[in-house]
């Protein structure tokens, strides 16, 4: 079974201050340096807004907690005010970035062939792609959930993002902020379908290996229900990882799923 990787999205949440109590409440819970045993049977991520990476990265120097980018340019550099390259978030520390979030595709326009520009900035710099796919509502109720994922898929992914560097996150759109989660059935449901996907861009036994995210409304609560799926390899997590005890408190129930599970 693979290693869950539990990523926090901090989306455009937090002041230095309040980021540094959150990291430190983080890494002591992964690090076990808060008193407790540490938490070695998952990978944990945080991906905070641009302008913390590099205290965040201060932060976590020596942790097991990585660091992700939310969100970056395709291109190296260039005049794009306002944007961010991938060589200035590698700088920082970050070993992660995601890319197509449904918010970056909802709020500002972002669709296939620039997410694939992105996608390939990412692993030409050696970083690992968090990819985001999900359906709306409509396009749940409609019955076009397959279509919608495998044209996400479709437009972005081929064989020459190395597989290695690749995670894929189903995030169905209706699930995130909202408190209402897929159920574990239509998460893994999707999840195999991805797989299967994946499968038909690389091989089988690859395929295999790309750990698919499952985000949307993942809380303490409801977390291991959801990763003891077997086609989830982790999860992301945005509300739900503001809170340290709560990021927490999911990291453990992810670990206790997977542990039952073998
Ligand atoms: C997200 O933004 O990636 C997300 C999954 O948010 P939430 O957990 O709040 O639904």
């Amino acid at each position: 079974m693979q290693t869950p990787l539990i990523a926090g999205n901090w989306k455009m949440h937090k002041t230095l201050a309040q980021a540094r109590d959150l990291v430190k409440g983080i890494r002591d819970a992964v690090d076990g340096t808060g008193g407790g045993a540490p938490i070695t049977a998952a990978e944990v991520l945080v991906c905070p807004p641009f302008h913390l990476l590099f205290p965040m990265a201060k932060a976590l120097a020596g942790s097991r907690v990585m660091l992700g980018a939310q969100n970056a340019h395709f291109e190296p550099q260039g005049a794009f005010t306002g944007e961010i390259a991938v060589p200035m978030v590698k700088e920082t520390g970050c070993t992660h970035v995601i890319i197509g979030h449904s918010e970056r595709r909802q709020h500002f326009g972002e669709t296939g062939p620039l997410l694939a520009k992105k996608v390939r900035a990412v692993v030409a710099a050696e970083l690992t792609v968090i990819y985001c796919v999900g359906e709306t509502l409509d396009e749940r109720e409609g019955g076009k959930t397959y279509s919608v994922i495998e044209r996400q898929l479709g437009e972005v992914l081929a064989k020459d993002v190395p597989a290695e560097r690749l995670l894929v996150a189903y995030e169905p759109v209706w699930a995130i902020g909202t408190g209402r989660n897929a159920t574990p059935g239509q998460a893994q449901e999707v999840h195999s379908l991805i797989r299967s996907r994946l499968s038909a861009i690389y091989d089988g036994r690859t395929a295999g290996t790309i750990r698919i995210l499952y985000g949307g409304s993942v809380k303490p609560g409801n977390a291991a229900d959801l990763m003891s799926q077997p086609g989830v390899g982790g999860a992301l997590v945005g509300g739900a990882c503001l809170e340290a005890a709560d990021f927490a408190a999911i990291i453990r129930a992810a670990v206790g799923a997977r542990s039952q599970a073998r």
